[in-house]
């Protein structure tokens, strides 16, 4: 049961890591709609968050195998992805959705790029970064091989800096995309209902991990030693 619990806890922070890509892309659906008057529709801003979540579909297979460095795969290389991913958008929806689709990558690896992004692949496989993001090398070098249960278990069933900081861009991108879709005279008081309930239900979850990483421990099959 415990087992299970943690489980769950680590299916809902991998749904946390992703949240800040979500947000971004469901925004830059929006974005793109208003300014080229192209319909708005929930569908739209599902396929905008999958869109920027897209290249980390691998991850799904990492929750229970161990995996190399997982920007290391082609789909992490943004020379092939963008245009794959601009090409398909292109003959899936036009014009319209091969700009979102390239958006949404560059800004996945923009984030991405704070653990890594060999941006000037094939050239160069040297992990680049952009003045204003510092790569997080201990990441990178700790967790690389060792499955995605550690990372969660370490950075996101308890609030940390690394953590932190991704979901407070998310909550205020959504509560802002909440405010602009509903616009007035009531978008205001559900954007400030959907902002007060995420961090209710945030500091919940931070409470239930901590928990779980309390037993696990106790149980003896906690956070591995990295
Ligand atoms: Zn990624």
């Amino acid at each position: 049961m415990r087992g299970l619990r943690l489980r769950i806890l680590r299916l809902i922070a991998a749904f946390f890591v992703a949240l800040l890509d979500l947000s971004m892309g469901a925004a830059i659906f929006f974005l793109a709609a208003k300014i080229t008057g192209h319909n708005i529709s929930v569908l739209g801003y599902i396929f905008g968050a999958l869109l920027a979540v897209a290249p980390d579909i691998d991850l799904l297979s990492y929750l229970k195998k161990e995996h190399g460095r997982h920007h290391d795969q082609l789909i992490h290389r943004p020379a092939f992805a963008i245009p794959a991913g601009v090409f398909i958008g292109w003959i899936a929806g036009g014009p319209f959705w091969a700009c979102v689709a390239g958006l949404c990558l560059f800004v996945h690896f923009l984030h991405d790029t704070q653990t890594g992004i060999a941006w000037l692949w094939p050239f160069s496989l040297e992990y680049k970064s952009l003045p204003f993001l510092k790569i997080e090398w201990q990441i990178i070098e700790k967790y690389a091989g060792k499955g995605i249960a550690p990372y969660l278990d370490d950075f996101w069933l308890e609030p940390t800096k690394h953590s932190f900081w991704q979901l407070v861009p998310a909550v205020i991108i959504l509560t802002l995309l909440v405010w602009l879709h509903f616009g007035s005279p009531y978008g205001l008081y559900i954007a400030l209902a959907f902002f007060i309930f995420s961090w209710i239900a945030l500091l919940q979850f931070w409470q239930f991990g901590s928990v779980a990483i309390r037993e696990s421990l106790r149980a003896g099959r906690g956070k591995r030693k990295i």
